[in-house]
Formats: C-alpha cells, structure tokens, sequence
C-alpha cells in the first residue's frame, strides 16, 4: 500500500497532510526516513511518524463539533490563538479537523482520526454538499441570486453551480442558506465579495444529511452510527 493511504487509514492525518509529512522527512520505515510519496509499506513494516509507532489497530473515532467563531481549525496554531483542539481536550485520540472552517466562521465541523473519511469528505470528485446560513451586508437581487447559482468568478476559476434560499432581506442586511460542494478557500465569503455583498456572519449547518441540529455552540457530541455509515 502506497505510505499517504497506510499512514491516512492509520489515523495519522488526512492523506494530504501525510504527504506533507513524508516530504517533511517526518516518516520512518523500518528506522530509514522516507521522503519519497508513494513509497510501499508492506506487511510487517514498523512506521513511525514524529518518533511514535504509526498502528493500524486504532480505533476510530468521530466527532460533531459545533464550533463557535474565533477558534483555528488546525491542530496548532502559530499565532497561539484558540484552536478547536482546546475545545476537545478531553478527547482522548489524535483528532483532527475534517476540512475547514475560517476563524471567523460558526457552526458544523466533524472531527475524526479517520484520514480517509477526510478524502472523502473534501475530495471535490465525491460532491458532498455543503450547507452554509450566510447574513451579508446589504438587499442582495434577485440578479445577484442568480450569479450565486449559477456560478461567479473567483481566484480565476468559475464557481460550480450553488443552491441559493434567500430566508430574510432588508435593506440592511440579507440572510440566505447557500449550499455548495466544492471547498474552496474562503469560498462563500469570495463569492459573497464578488456579488458585492461582504459576509458579515457565516454558519456551516449541514454537511449533506448530517446537520448541527441542537447542538450548542462549543459542543461536541459522537456521531451515531448511521451518520458514520452515511458519511464514509
Ligand atoms: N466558506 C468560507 O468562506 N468560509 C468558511 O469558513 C467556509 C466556507
């Protein structure tokens, strides 16, 4: 098996941010550092990653978390700023965050050591929708509703075709549900900005069928066993 999936199934990280750790000279096969993707680990292999035994006799395990804004969706952060490992510190198992959520941004985030639920999940070739409550400045037209839908131009590459529910509309403000499957960075406050309407509060409530329902904000809770089903 090619070392990113082994070292993904094993709970290490997403598959991505494996290869990053193989090129980071953080991977050991057989007490040799290994640099090179797509090495093949073979049965009986002893891997390591960081110095510790990479097993695959981990349980998975999978969280819903409500995040509230101003919390980092990465394990660490740089800037010492809240992360949303802070939130989950009794959670015994390496998680990590299934894609990501800006720090600015609320609401629906799955949290696992199942590297491959995070390919996936994030991988744009699988289309799982993902369902956004969005309050921008300004009446957002009918027009403009229609962009959203149908696709606006952002970081020079048209975006794929979005469900757009406009839910309240003042003059002030309009608030709408928006759901894409594409992951984009800052994908909805960028197509926002290009309709010109900036997003001033942002909520992820639903990744397809599993939504935040009446999880509080900073909660987190197991998902059931159907959600996994669903989502794997
Ligand atoms: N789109 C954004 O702009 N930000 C998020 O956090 C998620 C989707």
């Amino acid at each position: 098996m090619r070392l990113q999936k082994y070292l993904a199934q094993c709970g290490v990280a997403s598959r991505r941010k494996c290869e990053a750790y193989i090129l980071e000279g953080r991977i050991t096969i057989n007490g040799q550092v290994v640099t090179e993707l797509g090495t093949q680990v073979k049965v009986g292999d002893l891997v390591t990653c960081d110095n510790r035994l990479v097993s695959d006799e981990q349980k998975y395990v999978y969280y819903l978390l409500n995040k509230p804004m101003g919390y980092v969706t990465t394990v660490q952060d740089e800037k010492g700023r809240p992360t949303v490992m802070d939130i989950m510190a009794e959670v015994k198992e390496r998680i990590f965050p299934v894609g990501r959520l800006d720090y600015n941004t609320s609401g629906l985030l799955v949290m696992t050591n199942d590297g491959e639920l995070t390919y996936a999940l994030t991988h744009p070739k699988h289309e799982v929708d993902k369902t956004y409550k969005v309050r921008v400045l300004g009446a957002v037209s009918e027009k403009n509703i229609e962009r959203l839908q149908i696709g606006v131009m952002i970081d020079g590459k048209v975006t794929a075709p979005a469900k757009v529910k406009v839910l309240n509309r003042s003059k002030e403000c309009t608030e709408m549900t928006l759901t894409i499957h594409e992951g984009r960075n800052r994908q909805v406050r960028k197509m926002c900005e290009c309709i010109g309407h900036p997003v001033s509060k942002l909520t992820r409530i639903a990744i397809g069928e599993i939504t935040l329902d009446k999880l509080p904000r900073g909660k987190y809770r197991p998902l059931t066993l159907d959600e996994i089903a669903y989502l794997r």
